[in-house]
Order: C-alpha cells, then sequence, then structure tokens
C-alpha cells in the first residue's frame, strides 16, 4: 500500500463501471451481511471515506455497528476490557466473505478498510485474519491492506501477523505488485531481504516504481 496518495488511486481495480455493478447485484451478493451493509450505504449515499475529516464515516460505522448488534445508542468506540471468545456478526461476515462478489461492490477498499478497523476496536481482527490467512486465494489489494494498516504495527497478534506477511512474501514473488513490494519492505525488511524470490521482486520493482526506489536501500540494513 503506497503512502502516496496518486499511487492509491490509479490501481485499475478502483476503476468501476455502472452497469457492472448492478448486474452483480445479486440476492446472492447481498446474503453476506457486509457486502449488503456495502450495496446499501452506496444506495443511500454514505460517506465511506476511511478517517473522512468532516464525518469520520459515521453513518457507515453505525451501520456496521448496527448489523454487529450494537443499540442505537451504544457509544462506537468503547474500549473492550476483555477479549472475545468468539466472533460477532460482522466478524463472521468478514470472515465469510467472497472476495470476488465484495470486489464488485462500490467502494469496497475503503468500506473494507473501515469495517477491519472496527473488528479490531473490538477484539475480534484475530477471528477474520484467522480465515482469511488459510484461504487458497486473497486479492493483493487486500493482503496489502492489513499488511500496511494491521500487521505492520503487530496487529492482531504475533502468530498471525507472521503467518500474513509469509502469504504477503508469496504473493510479492509470484505477481511482483509494486505496492505490496514497498509495504513489506516498510514492515520487515530483513524477511523481504532473507527470502530470495521476494528479494528479487523488490528489486524488479524498484526498477519501476520511484516509491519502491526510495526505500529498496532498507534492504541493506539487516541483511
Ligand atoms: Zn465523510
Amino acid at each position: 500500500m503506497s503512502t502516496n496518495p496518486h499511487h492509491r488511486r490509479n490501481h485499475p481495480e478502483d476503476i468501476e463501471s455502472a452497469p457492472r455493478i448492478r448486474a452483480a447485484e445479486t440476492l446472492f451478493s447481498r446474503a453476506n451481511q457486509f457486502i449488503a451493509a456495502v450495496w446499501n450505504a452506496s444506495d443511500v449515499g454514505m460517506c465511506m471515506t476511511p478517517g473522512c475529516s468532516e464525518c469520520g464515516a459515521l453513518e457507515f460505522r453505525r451501520a456496521l455497528a448496527t448489523l454487529d448488534g450494537l443499540s442505537p445508542d451504544a457509544p462506537l468506540t468503547t474500549p473492550i476490557a476483555l477479549l472475545p471468545e468468539a466472533p460477532g456478526p460482522l466478524a463472521v461476515a468478514l470472515a465469510t466473505v467472497d472476495f470476488g462478489l465484495l470486489r464488485l461492490t462500490p467502494r469496497w477498499y475503503d468500506a473494507l478498510d473501515i469495517a477491519l478497523f472496527y473488528v479490531r476496536d473490538h477484539g475480534e481482527l484475530r477471528f477474520v485474519l484467522d480465515e482469511w490467512v488459510r484461504r487458497d486465494a486473497v486479492p493483493t489489494r487486500v493482503l496489502d491492506l492489513v499488511l500496511f494498516r494491521h500487521v505492520r504495527y503487530g496487529f492482531p497478534d504475533a502468530r498471525l501477523a507472521d503467518l500474513w506477511i509469509d502469504v504477503c512474501l508469496d504473493a510479492a514473488a509470484s505477481t511482483g505488485d509494486e505496492c505490496l513490494v514497498e509495504s513489506l519492505i516498510l514492515t520487515c525488511p530483513e524477511r523481504v531481504g532473507a527470502d530470495p524470490r521476494a528479494f528479487r521482486a523488490a528489486m524488479e520493482a524498484a526498477n519501476h516504481s520511484a516509491c519502491v526506489r526510495a526505500i529498496v536501500g532498507r534492504l541493506g540494513e539487516c541483511a
């Protein structure tokens, strides 16, 4: 995930075509509560900008809390005293989400960004990542989002962060995705340096991307 906003905006997966989206809006895609919430938020024009300076995406976060079974007047940011033993409805919906269907929803990436912070605040990110990390395929942008926002800071825990980095190193080596390579170098330069395939992908990415070139020297720090 690039810290450069232009880098983020120009990704081909961000470009949505309205007819394709409408065609995909089936009962099946709405069967997942999170996907349904994103469609609904889009239909009524809710703000889904993470960290929006005007509204904090409050209405969408409230919709997620309602889906999660919170009462309408419950505070959205109550610190949790104990980690829950079982995932709530939103964490279950995220853990079981079909990424193919999710990626057909408008603003899916921003919506997912907000939702992952919600479940992390509720101590439930580990339930979601525990499922995702075992899947055969997780979209590169999702790998990168979780890496950059959460795993990089040690969330949800050391074991899952380690597993997530393993999956990201594999994906970076096979796709050469520059954003993912950049996030990996920022997160764990020593792991990239120690993984020959990922290291090669980083060198290749540095040839094409000024962002990667600017930080690729860090790989030498821990080698
Ligand atoms: Zn807003």
